[in-house]
This record gives C-alpha cells, sequence and structure tokens, in this order.
C-alpha cells in the first residue's frame, strides 16, 4: 500500500463529475495525484469539471458504476450515487441497485488491486434517529420500505459490504458518514434545501418550508468535508470507519430560509407545503471520533458558507436569465 498521504498516485472518483466529487477531484489534482473521474452524468454535470479537461493528470471516463470495471489505480473514493431526495426517488432501482452492485463492483476492483476503497456513506444510515446528537455507535431507525429506503438501506446495503469484504478478503476500506453538505456546484434543481432556499430567494420567488419548518439538519460546507476525506484517507489501515463527518452545529429549516432572505436581501416570502414521508425531524453529528482520529473539524460556519454559495448560484441564476 502506497502512502496516501505523500506518494503521488492515481485516485479513481466515482461520481467525480457531482458536487461532492468534483471538488474532491479538484483537491486530489491541486494534491498533485492523477485522478480518474468516472460518472454516467445522472445527476452530475461536465460543467462541473471543464475546467479539468485538458490537465494532463486527469482523465474523465463515462461509465455506469453498476457494471463492471477493469482499470488499474491506486486508491478509490466512491461517491457514485444521487443524493438528492427528489433524484434518488426519481429511478429507486437504480439507486438501490447504483449503492449494492456499485459497491460489490468497486470493492472486487479495490480485492483485484490490493487498494484502499473509501466509501461516501451517509447520515440516513441513521434514519429518523431516535438519539441525539448521532454516535457512529447508533444502529439507526430506518424504514425499510418507504420513498427514502432505496436511498437509505442501499448505503446501509453498502457498508455491510464494505465491513465484510474488510472481514473476509483484508480490504483496507474507509468508510465517511457524511452529513449535510453544501455549497457551489450543487445541482440548482436537484431538491436539497440549501441549493432550493438560495435559488428561489434570488429569484424573489416562495421560499418552500416543507412541514411548519422546525425539524433540523447540520449544514457543513464542502471544503470542510474534502478535507475531512482526505484525512480519513490517508489513515493507518487499522482505521476503518465508519466516521461521522459534518458540521455539529444544527438549524430549524425556518432558521436556514430566514438566513438565506437576509444574507440575499431577497423579497421572497415563506411558504408552507406538506412534509414528505419519512423525513428526519432531527439531525446533528457527532464528531468526537473524527476530531480525535483525523484531527478534524468544520472551520466555516452557516453564513460564511451561505455567502460562497449565494455567490456561486447569483451567478447560474443571473447567467439563465441572460
Ligand atoms: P451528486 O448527485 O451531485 O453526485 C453524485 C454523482 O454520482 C453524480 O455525478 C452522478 O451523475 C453520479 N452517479 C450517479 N449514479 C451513478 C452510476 N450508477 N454510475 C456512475 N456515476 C453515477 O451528489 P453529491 O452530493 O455530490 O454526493 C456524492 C456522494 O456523497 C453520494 O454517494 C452521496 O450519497 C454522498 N452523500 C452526500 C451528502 C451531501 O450532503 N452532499 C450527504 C451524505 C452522503
Ligand atoms: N426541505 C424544505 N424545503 C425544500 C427542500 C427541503 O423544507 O425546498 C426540507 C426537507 O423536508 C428536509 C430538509 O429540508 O426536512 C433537508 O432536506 P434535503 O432534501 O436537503 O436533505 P435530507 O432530507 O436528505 O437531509
Amino acid at each position: 500500500m502506497k502512502n496516501q498521504s505523500s506518494d503521488r498516485l492515481t485516485y479513481l472518483v466515482t461520481g467525480g463529475a457531482g458536487f461532492l466529487g468534483s471538488h474532491l477531484c479538484d483537491r486530489l489534482i491541486g494534491d498533485g495525484h492523477d485522478v480518474i473521474c468516472l460518472d454516467n452524468f445522472f445527476t452530475g454535470s461536465k460543467r462541473n469539471i471543464e475546467h479539468l479537461i485538458g490537465h494532463p493528470r486527469f482523465e474523465l471516463l463515462r461509465h455506469d458504476v453498476t457494471f463492471p470495471l477493469y482499470i488499474e489505480v491506486d486508491a478509490i473514493y466512491n461517491l457514485a450515487c444521487p443524493a438528492s431526495p427528489v433524484h434518488y426517488q426519481h429511478d429507486p432501482v437504480q439507486t438501490t441497485k447504483t449503492s449494492v452492485h456499485g459497491a460489490i463492483n468497486m470493492l472486487g476492483l479495490s480485492k483485484r488491486l490490493k487498494c484502499r476503497i473509501f466509501q461516501a456513506s451517509t447520515s440516513e444510515v441513521y434514519g429518523d434517529p431516535s438519539i441525539h446528537p448521532q454516535t457512529e455507535a447508533y444502529w439507526g431507525n430506518v424504514n425499510p420500505i418507504g420513498p427514502r429506503s432505496c436511498y437509505d438501506e442501499g448505503k446501509r446495503c453498502a457498508e455491510t459490504l464494505f465491513f465484510d469484504y474488510h472481514r473476509q478478503h483484508r480490504l483496507d476500506i474507509k468508510v465517511a458518514r457524511i452529513f449535510n453538505t453544501y455549497g457551489p456546484r450543487m445541482h440548482p434543481n436537484d431538491g436539497r434545501v440549501v441549493s432550493n432556499f438560495v435559488v428561489q430567494a434570488l429569484k424573489g420567488i416562495d421560499i418552500t418550508i416543507y412541514g411548519d419548518g422546525q425539524q433540523t439538519r447540520s449544514f457543513c460546507y464542502v471544503d470542510d468535508l474534502i478535507e475531512g476525506f482526505v484525512r480519513l484517507m490517508a489513515t493507518p489501515d487499522t482505521v476503518t470507519g465508519p466516521m461521522n463527518l459534518g458540521n455539529p452545529n444544527e438549524f430549524t429549516i425556518k432558521e436556514l430560509a430566514e438566513t438565506v432572505i437576509e444574507l440575499t436581501g431577497s423579497k421572497s416570502k415563506l411558504s408552507y407545503e406538506p412534509l414528505p414521508q419519512d423525513d428526519p425531524t432531527q439531525r446533528q453529528p457527532d464528531i468526537g471520533l473524527a476530531r480525535e482520529t483525523i484531527g478534524w473539524e468544520p472551520k466555516l460556519q452557516l453564513r460564511e458558507g451561505l455567502i460562497e454559495t449565494i455567490a456561486y448560484f447569483d451567478k447560474l441564476v443571473s447567467g439563465e436569465a441572460n
């Protein structure tokens, strides 16, 4: 196993043209590595990585992770999977296949290559949590047959596969449980709360709050998260995770809406719509393990991160208007 922090490595990033994947590609290229960015462009876009196309250490591969892949790399980041409820519920069977078959294919590749593999898991493995904040020891409260199950159970099964490959085949795995993350390059129509609210505020249309807006989320800025990925990936092979990565500062959805209105100076009004089924009522990561093991905690707080995000969407929305 090559040293993840010092050697020049070739990384495979699945889902590399997505929101998080494209920031990860930037970071790895910036650190002097070679990157093979794999994506089927279901929710990702060439726009997210167009600045990397033509870079001598960057390669783009159109491929679907539900099919096997034969390639030579030194390490794998497995991020391929739609992350927004609107997109993952669009074709739920494909969502489960992407998580499960995708994990099997990428784990098979990692087994053949004897290389380290990272899994982008999620706070959704905790479902609608009955303990608060959530620690990695909590097993979760997940509906196996609801509209969110394709994503939640797909990701849970992927974790199972990662740990079985680790126990059975001694694979060097790193499992991160990512909590709500936001920032530039989120898909403007992907339905996630930060992109929805920012775009609605910039367009001056109603801000759609689902339910009474008292449900909570804890929002992490993308740069902080990517730093967490890289640190977790560089840990010795005794560290497997699962490790929570997210910002522990918790806000109600109504507070988020009010902050977005304030920061954009928008005239948008709040409009209340029905709460989707199985929408978790609260979510906050306990990041004690990440603090202790990788010395990581988020640096950017919500207002600062929102300012960056608003600037990105402002350009995008005004570009659309022209
Ligand atoms: P995203 O939708 O922007 O990116 C996902 C990428 O995967 C897209 O580029 C998409 O085209 C690609 N993809 C989807 N299915 C594929 C397939 N079958 N084969 C190849 N590529 C495929 O979402 P994101 O926010 O960047 O999320 C990236 C990863 O992080 C996902 O696995 C997601 O579950 C996980 N995650 C994200 C968050 C978050 O808040 N952003 C939270 C928890 C977990
Ligand atoms: N939400 C909302 N209005 C929107 C989009 C989302 O009130 O326009 C709420 C949603 O019901 C949930 C929270 O915001 O309670 C976070 O939703 P998101 O889809 O971003 O992520 P997840 O539910 O997966 O955490």
